[in-house]
């Protein structure tokens, strides 16, 4: 009984603290059931409006909303209920979660790109000149070597990435032949026909209005996705992949912010369905177990989790930015700071040398916005889906065999295969940036440093 009420205490200090550094949405707490039985058990003493269960297939998680008024004693009363018949393995607040910021250009810049011509893989096209982060014009060789890596690989229909973020727009004319569909799944039909838990969910989910149309509302999912795999066709951009499935996850709203029992509903739907890669640009919440067991999940699948460091300017060593810091915890998580197209680490980004392992461009990306636009954003954000795209290469049929690469050594080998350079030497565990050629051939793999 005395560790009972320790036990209790503890959770409730722990509360607390969060409630006074970190966003979290009142009154409202995530918690995971010990098994299906538990769940049952729980949902059947504690129903009344107070709690919610998250329809995970699994059924192991649930969200408990309490009304401000009735909020410490019915807490109280669910942490000693649960603690006494052992339902719930966790509790913690329902962490709020942002996408890593960015800066808007104007928007009429890039509308030139609009259905003018993009010739792949040839640098002298104009229009190529603007995604210095594939193929660097102005200062040669400050980008992920894009042109040499073409040469082996433009990526494969095999590779499925996942990004989960504010949606995507799946009929973007430079990203709608990139996406991934669930071909279990019979359109606008009202039935789940694959069995999966969710209904007519085509091109993935929207787990924020908790819909089957992802659609972006915003533009970040979307950029991020281009910059992942827009079509090496004749408009537009390119992504770094030519060719790859994108799942577009929603769990951020129209305005950018999402919660916890959204980030975990999203990493189960697509460890579930099999992705490769989860593309993560955003950050934010306090520590939570509940979504490093998510990710874990995804880890035992061998599914890599790329995540922005953030950008705060801040030392994540020092400070830890989730869920890119949960690196530490879980080998799949590859965190990612960005750089600017001089080769400097960007004003804004996170860094860390033990636990941000690469750096890759971040300031002045061009990419696809809803409604077949383009825009330039600057962020890890933008970062991380070019490193999502470089690990989406080195998985692509071939380049995986030829480089002997797993996926539990594949983050160890994206740091090893980065170009070393000086002014990021103190940004990333890499000290240099992401080199997609060097990835998918082990040239210029450095011998472990440190
Ligand atoms: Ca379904």
């Amino acid at each position: 009984m005395k560790s009972l009420w320790i036990a209790l205490s503890m959770m409730l200090m722990m509360f607390s603290t969060y409630a006074q550094s970190v966003k979290r949405i009142p009154g409202e707490f995530v918690v995971r059931f010990k098994t299906q039985r538990n769940a049952a058990r729980f949902f059947q003493r504690n129903g009344e409006g107070i709690v919610k269960n998250l329809k995970a297939k699994s059924g192991l998680y649930g969200k408990i909303k309490v009304h401000p008024q009735q909020g410490q004693s019915i807490i109280h009363r669910l942490l000693a209920d649960s603690i006494n018949t052992q339902d719930i393995a966790r509790i913690e607040p329902n962490f709020v979660y942002q996408l890593a910021p960015v800066k808007n250009e104007q928007d009429s810049r890039y509308n030139h790109l609009r259905g003018r011509f993009y010739r792949a893989g040839v640098p002298a096209d104009k229009m190529f000149d603007e995604l210095w982060g594939l193929h660097n014009t102005k200062n040669e060789g400050i980008d992920v070597n894009a042109l040499n890596a073409w040469e082996k690989t433009k990526g494969s229909k095999e590779v499925v990435i996942a990004v989960i973020d504010t949606g995507v727009d799946y009929t973007h004319p430079d990203i709608k032949d990139n996406m991934w569909v669930n071909t279990k799944e019979i359109p606008d039909n009202g039935i789940d026909d694959d069995g999966n838990g969710f209904i007519d969910d085509i091109y993935g989910y929207d787990f924020v209005n908790d819909d089957s149309d992802p659609m972006d509302d915003n533009d970040h999912g979307t950029h991020c996705s281009g910059t992942i795999g827009a079509s090496h066709n004749s408009i537009g951009v390119a992504g770094v992949m030519g060719n790859v499935k994108i799942m577009a996850l929603k769990f951020l709203s129209g305005r950018g912010g999402g919660t916890l029992d959204g980030a975990v509903r999203a990493i189960d739907y697509a460890t579930e369905m099999g992705v490769d890669v989860m593309s993560n640009s955003w950050g934010g919440g306090g520590r939570s177990q509940i979504l490093l067991d998510a990710i874990k999940r995804a880890e035992e699948k061998g599914i890599i989790f790329v995540a922005a460091a953030g950008n705060e300017s801040n030392n994540n060593d020092r400070f830890p930015s989730y869920p890119a810091s949960y690196g530490l915890d879980a080998q799949n998580v590859i965190s990612v700071a960005a750089m600017d197209i001089e080769g400097d680490g960007a004003s804004f980004t996170n860094y860390g040398v033990k636990s941000v392992h690469v750096t890759a461009p971040g300031v002045n990306i061009v990419s696809t916005t809803p409604g077949g636009r383009y825009k330039s954003f600057s962020g890890t954000s933008m970062a991380t889906p070019h490193v999502s795209g470089v690990v989406g290469l080195l998985l692509s049929t071939n380049s995986r065999r030829a480089v002997k690469v797993t996926s539990k050594n594949i983050r160890e080998w994206l740091i090893r295969s980065s170009k070393p350079h000086e002014a990021l030497k103190k940004t990333s565990l890499s000290g240099g940036y992401v080199d997609a050629f060097s990835a998918l051939t082990g040239q210029g793999v450095l011998v472990r440093r440190r």
